[in-house]
């Protein structure tokens, strides 16, 4: 089969062919629909030293993923060949106690991997995928897997972020996510759909991604930049917001969190921009709780999956096929990906 493979650190991946494989014991061969093309794959093709736990170039990209079962492995049940199902992908230990509270993203033993990511798995960017266990499946029901595919990762990671700060978002509140990119868009449609009671401020710095912003449901979308700060300072009489979502984490993006969010707040940091939050006394302000969430867990995709089925949240997908994966890349790094470039084989 065809897969599009990291073959070495600062040079573009290649399309390549290799074997399909067999499904072991436990495990399933899924057929993939899509593999959606993550902001955090650049990062990875453009790290400037090998990544710590990335060893075994080549290895197919590819982590947002969704598909039907192709065949299943000696042992496994609950599936049947053909069954439409999006793919978790943070693959843990099974056994810590992160893992069997299905926070796999937070393994304690293997921390990180997935496919197409640390570790040495091969991703969703090639016609078949091997899932080590079934529990990583989720049925899709009636969604399309090629639409329902960046669920897995620009969903999933967008609703951990925001649910983990809800009790913050009652009536009057502020909710300020700048970078309205593939992660971006789907937090504010999160935010509007868990909180209805919640004022969204979308900041961006390109036109198209404020537009879309405005139709995905942000009241606000701003140009990155001072006025920026100042307009949301001002629409919370100068306490800033309860909630601060940077999506791109650079040294700019994470000093205008800094100054927009408010005292008992949060600041989260989802992009990694390899920027540095400056802390003192006073800034963030007091009580502002910084976290840095990585993925979510298998049941919170659970729940994004029923929040899409009910259509409250829709990824703007462009499909790519795999001959075209490194120009989806390309366009993504240009930032003329609307919504998420999705590769599909
Ligand atoms: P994307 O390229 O689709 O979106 C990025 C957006 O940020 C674009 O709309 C761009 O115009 C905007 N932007 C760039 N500079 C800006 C600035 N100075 N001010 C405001 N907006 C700016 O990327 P994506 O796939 O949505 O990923 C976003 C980030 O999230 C990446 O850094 C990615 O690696 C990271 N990520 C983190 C996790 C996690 O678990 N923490 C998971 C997936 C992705
Ligand atoms: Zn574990």
């Amino acid at each position: 089969m065809r897969a599009f493979q990291l073959v070495g650190w600062r040079q573009p991946p290649e399309l390549r062919e290799v074997p399909v494989p067999g499904p072991g014991p436990g495990q399933v061969l899924v057929k993939v629909a899509g593999a959606g093309a993550c902001h955090s794959d650049l990062h990875i093709m453009q790290a400037p030293v090998p990544l710590p736990g990335f060893t075994n170039l080549p290895f197919t990209l590819g982590h947002e993923n969704a598909g039907w079962v192709e065949q299943l492995g000696p042992g496994v049940t609950g599936f049947a060949p053909g069954d439409p199902v999006i793919v978790y992908g943070a693959w843990g230990c099974g056994g810590c106690a992160n893992c069997r509270e299905g926070r796999e993203n937070y393994c304690q033993n293997l921390g990180g991997q997935g496919p197409g990511l640390r570790g040495g798995h091969d991703g969703g960017m090639a016609e078949y995928l091997l899932v080590p266990a079934a529990r990583y499946l989720i049925p899709l029901g009636a969604l399309d897997p090629r639409q329902a595919a960046p669920l897995s990762d620009a969903g999933l990671t967008s609703y951990h972020a925001v649910k983990r700060s809800l009790h913050l978002l009652g009536p009057g509140s502020t909710a300020v996510v700048i970078g309205a990119g593939g992660l971006g868009q789907m937090t504010i449609q999160i935010l509007r759909a868990l909180s209805a009671a919640t004022t969204v401020v979308a900041v961006d710095t390109d036109a198209g991604k404020l537009e879309t912003a405005k139709r995905m449901g942000a009241d606000e979308a701003l140009f990155s930049g001072d006025e920026a700060i100042t307009r949301i300072k001002d629409m919370t009489a100068q306490q800033g917001a309860q909630l601060v979502l940077d999506m791109v984490g650079i040294d700019p993006t994470l000093r205008m969190a800094a100054q927009v969010a408010r005292m008992l707040g949060h600041l989260t940091i989802v992009g990694l921009g390899g920027g540095a939050l400056p802390v003192d006394f006073s800034s963030p302000p007091h009580e502002c709780s910084v976290a840095s969430p990585y993925w979510g867990s298998l049941t919170e995709l659970m729940e994004v999956i029923t929040l899409a089925q009910q259509d409250k949240i829709k990824m703007l997908v462009e499909h790519f096929p795999l001959q075209r994966a490194n120009e989806a890349y390309q366009l993504l790094h240009d930032g003329r990906i609307q919504g998420r470039a999705v590769i599909t084989p």
